[in-house]
């Protein structure tokens, strides 16, 4: 898989603390917090802190460490954020886009959850 990684995407900016975040969770390897231009009530990003572009890069390339804390923080935000239906929450959506066709605009791996409303069809367009 052959991914560049452009150090100068937003993310990366907020990651080194150049640009502010609100952030909800910081661990050692991920950091998530919430959308400029919310979608939903619930509308949080989570990203490793590692440089990845896109989900499969980061599936295929980050170290095991990295990929079950991405994914632990994720399962604790959706819980404490009270969208989990585990939890008693009724629900949310997670989306990653990779590319041009899922117009993907910020080029460092992110999963949105949505949630706080009842969220329609999968496909808009
Ligand atoms: P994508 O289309 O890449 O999946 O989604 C990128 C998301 O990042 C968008 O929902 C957009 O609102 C959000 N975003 C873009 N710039 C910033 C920013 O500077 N701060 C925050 N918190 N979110 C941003």
């Amino acid at each position: 898989m052959a991914y560049d990684y452009d150090d100068d995407n937003i993310f990366a900016k907020i990651l080194r603390g150049d640009i502010p975040s609100e952030p909800v969770a910081e661990t050692e390897h991920t950091l998530v917090f919430r959308d400029i231009r919310p979608q939903a009530p619930v509308h949080l990003l989570v990203i490793p802190k590692g440089k990845y572009v896109a989900y499969d890069d980061f599936a295929a390339n980050a170290s095991a460490e990295e990929i079950v804390d991405f994914h632990r923080t994720f399962a604790k935000v959706c819980a404490e954020a009270g969208v989990s239906p585990g939890a008693g929450g009724a629900g949310f959506r997670t989306i990653g886009n990779a590319g041009p066709d899922a117009i993907q605009e910020v080029p460092h791996f992110h999963f949105h959850i949505l949630g706080g409303r009842p969220l329609g069809p999968l496909l808009a367009g």
